[in-house]
């Protein structure tokens, strides 16, 4: 470390920034804080976009595992504005996404190498570790992924939604050419439905919106299901397009992107035998299915939890479909305007997708 550089680090502590804080239920206090000095193994990052998914919404709300005061935000971007030791991948002024998972790695989810499912896992903004709405922060280099030139700040925040539908797309273990239904059509099932199109998968996308189902043919599905939440899946209609499609065989591969118990049985229905259900949706609420369902059908039911070394893959597929990644971003903020974009969220009509918050580095 060269003496410039330790002065650099050194003086950090005396300047303040500005953080967002959730201090109670639906409540934002603006604070003034001394900026972090990075640790060993960390980069300081002044951040450029964090964007909120129904998780941020639960906090907000004091409905989360989540003690309150806490400053959210863990969908993010950044620039490198210190890197107090040489990096062979990373520079000062590069653009980071940020894999927002602190695994513990001492359970047997870490132990085995599957981090993304730590029992133990701080997650920035989300349990007990500070996040993203605030102007600067320190962060593991181990937890940056580097973001081409080509994707731009209100994007690369996408990286950390777009990888947990990959990671739930892995855990399905498509293959060219298998047909798989997406159940839902909200940013995941979306993220979902564009990265089994771009491995050649064919995809029939649903959602209960008809606005998302268009969507999610730009989204490359191959047709869609509109589902009436008041009419059992699969309609007449449905079923007719569902046999055509698969030969009567059903889907071989179902995504479960919207944490609805009704869904997850909608995907146990149609899924062909054999098959696999994905369960990437998450919510409190209690599903009741069949004892037979699993084993009568021989179905592979399969969870699957944030992500795991896939921001890099994210940035890529996001970079080479930068007309999807927009359409996903349907509300901007600027950081003084932190409690409006919870309210936008929390109003959720079928037409708000991801809620961007700009932050002051983004202008820098
Ligand atoms: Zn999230
Ligand atoms: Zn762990």
């Amino acid at each position: 470390m060269t003496t410039a550089e330790t002065t650099a680090v050194g003086t950090a502590a005396h300047r303040t920034m500005r953080a967002a804080c959730t201090i109670a239920k639906e409540t934002i206090r603006y604070e003034d804080r001394p900026v972090p000095v990075p640790a060993p193994g960390q980069a300081l990052l002044r951040i450029e976009t964090v964007t909120l998914c129904g998780t941020d919404l639960h906090i907000w709300e004091d409905d989360y595992a989540t003690e309150l005061p806490m400053t959210q935000g863990h969908e993010f971007c950044g620039v490198i504005e210190e890197l107090p030791e040489p990096h062979p991948r990373l520079a000062v002024g590069d653009r980071v996404a940020v894999s927002p998972v602190l695994p513990c790695g001492d359970c047997h989810a870490c132990a085995i190498g599957r981090t993304n499912a730590c029992d133990r896992m701080s997650v920035y903004g989300c349990y007990d570790v500070e996040g993203a709405l605030t102007e600067l922060m320190a962060v593991p280099v181990t937890n940056l992924f580097f973001i081409p030139e080509s994707l731009p700040a209100h994007l690369a925040s996408l990286c950390e939604p777009a990888a947990i539908a990959m990671q739930a797309v892995n855990r399905g273990r498509p293959v060219a050419g298998e047909k798989a239904l997406v159940l839902g059509s909200g940013p995941i099932g979306l993220l979902c439905t564009l990265y089994l199109t771009s491995l050649g998968v064919e995809v029939i996308a649903a959602d209960t919106v008809p606005e998302r189902c268009a969507l999610a043919r730009e989204f490359g599905a191959l047709d869609t299901v509109l589902i009436d939440p008041a009419v059992p899946f699969p309609d007449p209609r449905h079923t007719a397009l569902l046999t055509t499609w698969t030969g009567g065989k059903g889907p071989s591969v179902v995504f479960e992107a919207t944490g609805a118990p009704a869904s997850l049985n909608n995907a146990l229905r149609t899924v062909a035998t054999a098959g696999r259900v994905v369960a990437v949706g998450i919510s409190d609420r209690q599903v009741t299915f069949s004892m037979r369902t699993l084993p009568v059908k021989d179905i592979d039911l399969i969870g699957s939890r944030n992500s795991q070394d896939l921001i890099g893959e994210a940035a890529e597929l996001l970079a080479r479909h930068p007309r999807q990644a927009e359409a996903l971003i349907t509300h901007r903020f600027p950081f003084a305007r932190v409690a409006e974009a919870f309210e936008t969220m929390r109003s959720g009509t079928g037409t708000v997708g991801k809620v961007a918050i700009d932050m002051p580095g983004a202008a820098a």
